[in-house]
């Protein structure tokens, strides 16, 4: 089992960004390197004036899979301005290159996250060489403290809201069945995913409403934390498949995918996935996902993210030739026959 988040310093805070360098005094810290990517350098700019003379610098080339030579770069930088911390400002990706940092120079990451990837909240490390991606699991690199401020996550553009959203839900929904799965945990799913249920149709019909951003931040906070403790299945298989080996971007993919690969696996885990087709106010978990998805406009099909007709059987391949755990038995042509729903954009086939 992953360990739990415990103890991890965790706020969640309307403006809280500007209470970063009190922050920084607290932990002892006085020369941080604000973290971002290309698109998002305006927030580590105004991270960096808030901050002050706390800040020591600004790498602002955070990419998505972690390349281990932005990794590289960063931290020959983070040397040569005797960095003490990191703040990360975005998403997964930015979080993702505060953990890399992290692991090769042991220095403390605050993560401030702008998505609903849920990153902050894991021991989980995906970095990428030569074109292949690989993963893995270190407590060093979950942040030493998180600052969820709604007022960053306004500018989530809503096609991204919603695909970030049910990529948080997925974390939640596969935690269910999972083999470590305790009470504990389920209730953190729970709550994860009925904060999406509630909070996503409110940002979409208001994306500067602050509540409904900090509900669903919390949401994603939980099914974060879920992702970070228990082990996944079908769902993060497949979808990490369809990430390295066609290059289909990440969250995305995840909104596609997730009510076929839980109508699949409904079959063995009906009671565990309950609570899902309950928040929803459906009988079947992978139908009420579906639904969800379409209702707030969700890409729904796998051929209008760039996979190919003809990607479909080496996908399905791919993705069943290295065995793991998961709560139904995995064939190829059961792979193959959902990646064809997904394909068409079908609702899930319930079997
Ligand atoms: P991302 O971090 O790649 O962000 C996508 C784009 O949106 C970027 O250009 C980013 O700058 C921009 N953006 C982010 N927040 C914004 C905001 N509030 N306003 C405007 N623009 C904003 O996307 P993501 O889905 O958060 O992260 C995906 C990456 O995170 C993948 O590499 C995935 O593997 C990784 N991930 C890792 C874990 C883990 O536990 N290790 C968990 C989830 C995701």
């Amino acid at each position: 089992m992953l360990d739990a988040p415990l103890k991890q310093n965790v706020q969640f805070k309307i403006g809280s960004r500007h209470r970063l360098g009190e922050i920084l005094d607290d932990m002892g810290l006085s020369r941080a390197m604000v973290l971002t990517t290309a698109e998002q350098s305006n927030a580590a700019h105004e991270i960096a004036s808030i901050i002050g003379g706390h800040a020591a610098g600004i790498y602002s080339r955070a990419t998505m899979h972690t390349p281990v030579e932005v990794t590289r770069d960063a931290v020959a930088h983070a040397r040569e301005i005797n960095a003490d911390c990191l703040i990360a400002v975005g998403g997964g990706s930015t979080i993702g290159l505060g953990k890399a940092i992290t692991l090769n120079t042991a220095l403390p990451q605050i993560a401030v996250p702008t998505t609903y990837a849920g990153s902050e909240a894991t021991p989980i490390l995906g970095q990428t060489e030569n074109g292949i991606k690989t993963t893995l699991i270190d407590a060093k690199v979950r942040p030493t403290a998180v600052l969820y401020d709604s007022e960053l996550v306004t500018s989530l553009p809503i096609s991204m809201s919603v695909t970030s959203g049910l990529n948080a839900i997925a974390h939640a929904a596969e935690g269910l069945y999972a083999r470590e799965a305790t009470k504990a945990t389920r209730e953190l799913a729970v709550n994860g995913i009925r904060a999406f249920a509630d909070g996503l149709p409110k940002v979409l019909q208001d994306p500067q409403n602050l509540q409904a951003r900090e509900h669903t931040l919390r949401g994603a906070w939980a099914c974060g934390a879920v992702l970070g403790t228990v082990g996944m299945a079908l769902h993060h298989k497949l979808c990490h498949t369809l990430g390295g080996s066609f290059n289909l971007p990440h969250a995305e993919t995840h909104a596609i995918i997730l009510p076929h690969a839980i109508a699949f696996n409904e079959a063995v885990a009906k009671a565990e996935l309950a609570p899902v087709a309950q928040i929803f106010g459906d009988i079947k978990a992978g139908t009420a996902l579906w639904t969800f998805a379409k209702s707030l406009s969700a890409p729904m099909r796998l051929a209008d993210i760039g996979l190919l007709e003809t990607d479909l059987e080496r996908a399905a391949q791919i993705a069943t030739e290295k065995p793991y755990w998961n709560p139904r038995d995995i064939t190829k042509d059961a792979i193959l026959n959902i990646l064809k729903q997904a394909w068409a954009g079908h609702p899930p086939e319930l079997t």
